[in-house]
């Protein structure tokens, strides 16, 4: 027998009729180099209709990707909302890659609108041997003080220009809204395309009280970048609650922070460790007053392990961490660590400090070396998998049947359950606490942001007094970690500094490695692979 219920499509249409129709009044404020600049959400939604048109007029139909290389703001926002809603797919480009890694991305994905702000124009310029880019348009976050690029539009003149209406068309709900690129561990960046269905069910569940708990009475404010794994889908979850938003534009030190705090009544903040980590510390140093944070209940923080120091630090200001773990791939938001009531008290700040337990409609499991499923018991570790309708089935391939490539990150079990193996270590415990212990991934993150040991490895080897390196992570109080790169000279005269240089002409200053040591031979494995745990252990309490 078949359920007599309507089918209606889970799409992002519901999230922007939603938002104008009962939270017209509610707001988005943008902090911009003079102050905060406020729109309602009423205003928002009659914009995103300009901007579709737009778009539309510009020759962008159903299936077309439209990228955004930008800040956190209330165009960027528009754009979060315009782009899937007219069918087409918003991939937002992450701002702090190397222009060779965004060239590549921008290529594979086909972007053919770019929506840039101005501030980030000269990154924008440098990247190059862009192929199927057609029209760039500039969004002024300067207040007027940026010249635009030639041959670019102006966003604001192209929403003035644009009809005030659009027929939005019906979607499919299983059809692609958004794509992000996450660092992989061997080769290319690869894309990871959210549909509208699981973006959907994603910002629901934030809603619940056991996970996030965003509710209309919030203001949120994302620190986490728009680029970053949808903000971790705050901006979605804020407008179907009908909570205002708080965006940081591109101010997030601790000041403007806790300024952006203080003017709007943030009552919940995203961000990763390191931002509220400083903001922590310009307290302590007398630098921000903790007055300007009262309103301020929760910060949701995750991407790399949350501190008990800075847990403590917050509580004993009245505010409440909650630690979240996620991946790009899991849209992003996988586990959160709320306490439940069957936690023993005297382990509650312990499970606060775990990774969590999944969301509702998502299911992890452990699985050893030996490919068996581990018992909850707290002490078996594995590799964690996880299952649900908003994780990823597959990475973007265009050369791939059905576009569906990457398929070795993926596996089937006996029930037809496919499990995303995510390359963390964890164990889990017999409430269902994830607790990462390590990683199979031989990536480096620093400050929330990934960097490829790999691609750091392989421009060491290409100098030619270079015998052999390897890049490690090494813990840092600050950003979580930091890079170290382990060399084999060739030839004795080598310096750090003339390493360093020649890698920084081809990554992102903030992925070159904080330091060089020499060693005799890099450790290996029985099969001859580098033996990173080695390395790791000998330098463990290395102080970058
Ligand atoms: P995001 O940083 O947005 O969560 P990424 O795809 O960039 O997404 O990175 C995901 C990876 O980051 C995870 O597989 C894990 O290795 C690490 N990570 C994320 N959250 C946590 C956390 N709370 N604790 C430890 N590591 C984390």
């Amino acid at each position: 027998m078949r359920g007599l219920m309507q089918d209606v499509p889970l799409t992002l249409q519901m999230v922007l009729e939603r938002a104008g129709s009962l939270s017209a009044a509610k707001t988005v404020a943008t902090k911009t180099a003079d102050g905060v600049h406020r729109r309602t959400y009423g205003e928002v939604v009659e914009r995103v209709a300009r901007l579709a048109a737009a778009l539309h007029d510009l020759g962008v139909r159903p299936g077309d990707r439209v990228a955004t290389f930008a800040w956190n703001s209330s165009r960027h926002l528009e754009l979060y909302l315009a782009v899937p809603c007219m069918g087409a797919v918003l991939h937002t480009l992450n701002l702090r890659l190397h222009p060779e890694q965004l060239s590549y991305i921008a290529n594979h994905a086909e972007d053919r609108v770019v929506f840039v702000d101005a501030s980030v124009l000269p990154l924008w310029e440098k990247i190059p041997g862009l192929e199927t880019v057609r029209t760039i348009v500039v969004m002024d976050d300067t207040d007027g003080a940026a010249t635009g690029a030639p041959g670019a539009l102006d966003y604001d003149e192209l929403l003035a220009a644009a009809a005030p209406r659009f027929s939005w068309p019906r979607l499919d709900e299983r059809d692609a809204a958004a794509m992000c690129y996450t660092s992989g561990t061997t080769g290319h960046p690869k894309g990871v395309v959210y549909s509208h269905r699981s973006s959907v069910l994603h910002s629901m569940a934030s809603l619940f009280a056991d996970f996030l708990g965003i509710a209309e009475r919030d203001v949120c404010l994302p620190i986490v970048p728009q680029f970053h794994a949808n903000a971790w889908g705050t901006p979605y979850a804020a407008l179907m609650a009908g909570a205002s938003l708080a965006m940081a534009g591109r101010f997030m030190d601790p000041a403007s922070v806790s300024q952006l705090v203080a003017a709007e009544g943030v009552t919940i903040s995203a961000a990763v460790p390191t931002v509220w980590f400083g903001v922590l510390q310009a307290i302590d140093a007398g630098q921000v007053d903790p007055a300007t944070l009262s309103t301020l209940e929760r910060i949701v923080c995750g991407g790399s392990a949350v501190p008990e120091a800075l847990m403590r630090g917050y509580d004993e200001l009245g505010i409440r961490i909650v630690h979240a773990w996620g991946m790009t791939e899991t849209s992003p938001l996988g586990s959160v660590a709320n306490v439940k009531s069957t936690v023993a008290r005297d382990q509650v700040l312990r499970t606060r400090l775990t990774q969590g337990i999944p969301a509702p409609s998502l299911k992890v499991r452990v699985v050893t070396d030996e490919g068996e499923a581990a018992p909850w018991d707290g002490a078996t570790m594995g590799e964690l998998q996880i299952n649900g309708p908003w994780v990823a089935d597959a990475y973007y391939d265009p050369a791939a049947p059905g576009g569906r490539g990457g398929l070795d990150r993926f596996t089937d079990d006996e029930s037809g359950t496919r499990w995303l193996k995510t390359g963390d270590v964890a164990v889990i415990d017999g409430e269902g606490y994830i607790q990462l212990v390590d990683r199979t991934k031989d990536l480096v993150k620093s400050g929330g942001e990934w960097i490829s040991t790999l691609e750091l490895e392989n421009l060491l080897i290409t100098h030619p007094k270079v015998t052999e390196a390897a890049v490690i992570a090494v813990a840092h109080p600050k950003w979580g970690e930091r890079p170290l790169a382990c060399v084999v000279r060739a030839d004795e005269s080598v310096t750090k500094d003339e390493l360093l240089a020649h890698l920084g002409g081809h990554v992102a200053a903030w992925q070159v490695p904080d330091d060089v040591v020499f060693i005799d031979e890099v450790p290996k494995t029985s099969v001859g692979k580098f033996d990173k745990r080695v390395l790791r252990a000998e330098f463990a309490d290395y102080r970058l």
